[in-house]
């Protein structure tokens, strides 16, 4: 069996065939596909392990809440982040940019500041601030795109002043594709004393990962699109933010004592996880991370790597061959992320054609509105890829893809 076979025989999904065609699943930028051991731990937890964390003297609950806290170190280990309380369970990366939006705005946004986002921001890391500026008064900055997809860092040093309280960026543009340089982003904001958050949504799937290295303030990612369970996700925070910031929401786990005098909160985490939280998913995270570092590591590791390239290479030759065929987001550090436009081809229908012919594509503005207005646009088509996408599959799709552009023509 060879390397990639041996990666693909662990996900079920990818064997099933679609009106009658074989799978070709394209559109990894949305979801992941799950390995089995992530589902064979959500099938154990929800058929023997389940009770609820942290709350009882029982040994279920202790079990539980060890897979829980378990899955809490190993995120630590896989971003490492100096310490476990730094590492927050949330439902995905919307409710992280929401909870830092909400809850960092509320002490330090003031009327007359102002957030900078990147220009290439999913509506995520776009309507949080949009919601906290408004509640402050404040103003929303925006570092522009280029022609090419990278993010202009000439405009976004005439951004920075003291007025910026919080810098958002994307660490990978879910449409572009391209790998920001968030190290050089969060530097100028340092030099300014301004706490930077990097939406990590793609980042942590595509990106080797170390946020002291990269000296974030903020990071921030879904489980689900890194193998996980959904409805599962993290924000890192640097410690002293994490402790400065209010409560987001307010109920069971993240107290200390409660009177109706008074409440005092619980130390972190905890005071950030109000209510039961997806505990069960949660604990996914550490199989779904374990498996996403086999991925990166020794020989299996490698052939992802030749696999991704030839992909690369393979895809952007392509397309380019297509008549009237845009590329969107054309820089050098760019994932196996295709998002495009054809000359008399709507979207839609292009995705239509190709899911009859057991291909999976993503259309529309991918949460990206104001980026599609930015190249003119009010919809691409997106061919994502993860490690187990194979070459072949690759070429399986542009045969499709010419297929379907014939019969639109
Ligand atoms: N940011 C980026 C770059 C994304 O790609 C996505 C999802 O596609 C999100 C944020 C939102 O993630 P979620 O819907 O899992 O909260």
């Amino acid at each position: 069996m060879g390397l990639m076979e041996k990666i693909r025989e662990n996900f079920p999904a990818l064997g099933q065939k679609v009106y009658g065609k074989d799978l070709v699943y394209l559109d990894n930028a949305a979801t992941s596909q799950k390995p089995k051991v992530v589902l064979d731990l959500l099938n154990e937890m929800y058929g023997g392990t389940n009770a609820n964390v942290h709350r009882a003297m029982h040994k279920l609950s202790d079990d539980t809440t060890m897979l829980y806290e378990g899955a809490r170190e190993c995120v630590r280990e896989f971003i490492n982040a100096p310490g476990k309380e730094c590492v927050i369970f949330t439902s995905g990366t919307t409710a992280s940019i929401n909870l830092v939006a909400s809850s960092y705005c509320r002490k330090f946004l003031k009327e007359g500041d102002a957030v900078i986002v990147s220009g290439d921001s999913h509506h995520s890391n776009i309507v949080p601030w949009q919601l906290a500026c408004e509640i402050a008064g404040a103003e929303l900055k925006v570092i522009p795109v280029k022609d090419n997809g990278e993010l202009d860092l000439d405009e976004y040093r005439n951004l920075l002043d003291s007025r910026v309280k919080i810098v958002a960026v994307e660490h990978i543009s879910n449409v572009l594709g391209i790998i920001n340089p968030v190290k050089e982003i969060i530097q100028q904001a340092h030099k300014l004393n301004i706490p930077v958050l990097v939406d990590g949504a793609q980042g942590i799937v595509h990106a080797d990962v170390d946020v002291q290295e990269m000296d974030c303030d903020f990071y921030v990612f879904s489980g689900h699109k890194i193998y996980a369970a959904t409805g599962t996700g993290i924000l890192y925070g640097r410690r002293e933010l994490l402790e400065a910031m209010p409560p987001y929401m307010g109920g069971g786990d993240m107290v200390d004592t409660v009177s109706f005098a008074k409440t005092t909160y619980a130390e972190l985490p905890l005071k950030f996880e109000a209510g039961t939280p997806h505990f069960i998913g949660q604990a996914t995270l550490k199989p779904a991370l374990e498996f996403a570092k086999w991925l990166k590591e020794g020989e299996i590791g490698k052939a992802v790597k030749e696999e991704e390239e030839k992909i690369i290479e393979y895809m952007t030759n392509a397309l380019a061959q297509i008549e009237g065929c845009t590329l969107y987001g054309t820089a050098e550090n760019k994932i196996p992320l295709f998002s495009f436009n054809i000359e008399g081809c709507f979207p839609s229908d292009l995705a239509q054609l190709l899911d009859k012919m057991g291909v999976a594509v993503r259309t529309g503005f991918m949460c990206c509105e104001p980026l599609m207005t930015r190249f003119g646009v009010t919809s691409m088509v997106r061919a994502s890829f993860l490690p187990y996408n194979t070459l072949q599959e690759a070429e399986y799709f542009i045969k499709c893809l010419n297929r379907a552009v014939n019969m639109l023509r």
